[in-house]
């Protein structure tokens, strides 16, 4: 099988000790699973698990209380492979500072809404497109709507940059690699919900031009799967990293062009 070149599972440890003991099913392996927030969190009995979720007379609270925890666990799961860094983890809508600026609270309010309408967004593939100045927020923002589809629709997401997905396609040229170019472009193409930030900075697809991010929004666009686009450069600009054809695929039917107008708060991304 390829190696997958996004979507990276939490990490687990052995725990300390490295077994417990379940009252009813006695000593069991302990480990430790890696949390979106950073902690770590020991597994419980998987056989009082499997019971509570699968034998008939478990009592309804009981049930629901592994119907969640179950839950919480590919919540988590499917936050950590997005590739969200643990500077924009904590990002989200109700952090995201507008003051009284008027166009701040409408970029808010058109993320915001495109998180909430995620299932018609899915269903119609409805693309966004959030650009402008550097440090205005637009990571803080494509981060916010990807945890909030995450935790709301346990939907699967990748978050990556131009670049990230330029330099996982050149490592497939490697002759010791066992992905293919195919199998970058297939995961791509593969979740529910594909943020490319940075599109336009610096190298970006470097070599590849505009042809490698024409594909994967391609991709996507015949699934009819979303993509959400952030970039520091116009619109007009724009085809130079992702050729015309795919803008046009973006600005589809009902697909958004938010625009953050104003100065950068912090003089950095
Ligand atoms: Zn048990």
């Amino acid at each position: 099988m390829a190696d997958s070149s996004f979507l990276k599972p939490p990490a687990k440890k052995r725990g300390e000790p490295m077994f417990d003991r379940c009252p009813e099913h006695g000593q069991f392996e302990s480990w430790l699973v890696e949390q979106f927030d950073g902690s770590w969190k020991a597994n419980a009995c998987q056989q009082c698990r499997w019971q509570a979720l699968n034998w008939q007379h478990v009592a309804e609270a009981t049930r629901e209380a592994a119907r969640e925890a179950k839950r919480a666990e590919l919540v988590n799961q499917r936050l950590i492979e997005s590739g969200i860094t643990p500077r924009f983890r904590g990002c989200s809508f109700d952090n995201f500072e507008v003051g009284g600026d008027q166009a701040k609270r409408t970029a808010l309010e058109s993320c915001r809404r495109y998180a909430e309408d995620f299932d018609a967004v899915v269903r119609e593939g409805r693309s966004q497109l959030l650009l402008g100045n550097l440090g205005t927020g637009k990571t803080h923002l494509a981060t916010a709507i990807v945890q909030a589809v995450i935790r709301q629709h346990a939907a699967t997401a990748i978050v990556t940059t131009a670049s990230e997905i330029a330099r996982a396609v050149k490592a497939t040229f490697a002759k010791s690699s066992k992905t293919s170019e195919r199998d970058v472009l297939d995961e791509l193409a593969s979740v529910d919900l594909l943020v490319i930030d940075e599109v336009g900075v610096q190298v970006s697809t470097g070599d590849f031009g505009p042809g490698l991010l024409h594909e994967v929004i391609d991709r996507r666009y015949q699934q009819v799967l979303p993509t959400i686009l952030v970039s520091n450069m116009t619109v007009e600009e724009l085809p130079r990293f992702i050729g015309d054809r795919a803008l046009d695929r973006l600005r589809q039917g009902s697909s958004r062009m938010v625009r953050f107008t104003w100065t950068s708060a912090r003089g950095d991304a």
